[in-house]
Formats: C-alpha cells, structure tokens, sequence
C-alpha cells in the first residue's frame, strides 16, 4: 500500500493535523507536535492528545502513516556541551510527546559538525544522543533523514547514516527517511532511471531498506550536487516525474509514510492526485 501525503499544519493544536491531512486527499502526513522554532513548548493536553487519537482514527491514519518531525533547533552533534545537552532535552521531550500521541516514529536531521570537531567524532556523538534517548523512552523509532550536506551538516551520505547506526545499541529503534531533494543535491542522481536503481542499490548495500522508514517527496530548486537544501514543487524543480514514477511503482516503498514538503502547498492535494496517477495497473 502506498500512503502519500504531506506535511501539514498543526496551528492550534496537534489534534488538527489529521483534520487537514484528510482534507487534501492525503493518505499519511507529517506534523511538527509542537513550534519548531522554539526549544521548548508546553506540554500536550490530555484533550489535545484524545482528540488527535480521534481524529486519526476517524480519519484513518495508522502510526505508519505518520512521519512526525522534530524542530530545526536541534543538533544531536553539537560540539559544546551545553547545546547538546539543551539538544537531547529537547529531542528527549519530542520523543516523548510521540509516545503521547501513540506515534511510533519521529524523523530528524542528524546534527552538524559547525567545524569545530571531526565529521567521525559528531557522527559518534549523534549516535551517543540516540542511545541515551532511546534508553528513557518506549516504542518510538528515532529515524535519522539524509541532508543535502549544506553547511557542516551530516548525513549526507548513506555511508555517514551508517556509521550512525553502527553506534546504535538498539536497532529495531532507528531508522532512516530518505528526501528524494535533498539525495539529489548531495550527489545521488535519483533523476534518471539508471541513477535511481544505482542510488537504491547503494542504499540496500550500506544501510538496507529495513531501515527505511519514510520518505520526503520533494523535488529541487537546485540542480545535481549543489549540497543547497531548497524543495520546489513536483514537476517544476531539477528532479522531474520519473523520480517520483520510479518511487510510486516500487514495492519496496510500500507501508511507510510518503510526505510532500513542498513549499506551495495550495499544490499537495492535486500533488498526490498526480502522485497516485503514476501508479501503473
Ligand atoms: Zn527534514
Ligand atoms: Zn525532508
């Protein structure tokens, strides 16, 4: 089953990102469970958290259908003290807010290196921040996103993830979601066929699609290897159709959430319309 959808608002409460999600066709959805440009937000209401449990079961999104995000503050590899310790709180507090919500995933970018120590030893020190959160929560996966490679950010290659992983102690909690954009940019040519199956290929060999759990649907506003994180909606950036025909018709993308964030999202509901018309009978 393929559950496409996108990442939607939260205004007013956690409980109205199902609401919106249904409201646009979409069959799974990414929400950010509190401001992500805050390090901390009051916690979640228990009304706050029973209508979201409603709301997704009126709707009918299972927790594979939903790829929670966690805030851009974060930087599980910080190489000061204090902001990695201000880090693991927040990203600790995130976990938590999931388990609340009955979500068994939360997707992060892995951190950055801010030139200050090697990419091997800020690679270890993310690994260092997941085991030490895992340990103080249940049932949630942290699932670590590829980057563009922008700046001193990590994880822009499958190799990187897999070092990251390496250092996990517990593997049936971490994951990986992979942002079509954003592999574009750090170097994986996801726009051809030939490059495609060759990227995917990579990406069973290092890590191994049981790893895998999400997808961002995204295509770029900047061209092959740039390392520049900007999104651009389906069919307008450097990516084209093909990457996403390739993704729609690919059993191994099955069962996971599948989210646009693209940046007009007046486009998401016609977007996964299109996304769904792909698939071949
Ligand atoms: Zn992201
Ligand atoms: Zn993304």
């Amino acid at each position: 089953m393929k559950y496409v959808g996108a990442h939607v608002s939260a205004e007013g409460g956690v409980q109205n990102a199902p609401v919106n999600a249904h409201a646009i066709g979409a069959k799974a959805f990414a929400l950010f469970t509190k401001n992500q440009r805050q390090w901390f937000s009051s916690p979640l209401t228990s009304s706050a958290i029973t209508a979201f449990r409603e709301n997704c079961e009126k709707h009918e999104f299972k927790p594979i259908q939903i790829l929670p995000h966690d805030s851009y503050l974060i930087n599980l590899g910080h190489p000061e003290r204090e902001p990695l310790e201000k880090s693991r709180n927040s990203f600790l507090d995130e976990m938590r807010r999931c388990e609340l919500l009955g979500l068994d995933r939360l997707n992060f970018h892995p951190g950055s290196h801010l030139n200050s120590i090697s990419i091997d030893e800020c690679l270890k020190r993310i690994a260092e921040s997941i085991n030490i959160i895992l340990a103080k929560t249940r049932g949630v996966t942290a699932v670590i996103e590829n980057t563009a490679g922008q700046g001193t950010n990590l994880g822009h290659t499958f190799e990187q993830i897999r070092f990251i992983i390496d250092f996990v102690e517990d593997k049936t909690r971490v994951g990986v979601c992979i942002d079509t954009c954003h592999a574009y940019t750090s170097g994986y040519d996801v726009k051809s066929p030939a490059g495609f199956k060759e990227t995917f290929k990579k990406f069973s060999d290092i890590i191994g699609f049981g790893y895998l759990k999400g997808m961002h649907l995204n295509d770029s506003k900047k061209d092959f290897g740039t390392r520049v994180d900007r999104h651009e909606n389906l069919g307008t950036g450097f990516l084209g159709e093909d990457t996403f025909s390739l993704i729609m018709n690919d059993d191994r993308f099955n069962d996971m959430p599948l989210i646009l964030e693209t940046p007009e999202e007046s486009l998401w509901e016609a977007e996964i319309k299109k996304l769904y018309s792909l698939i071949r009978k």
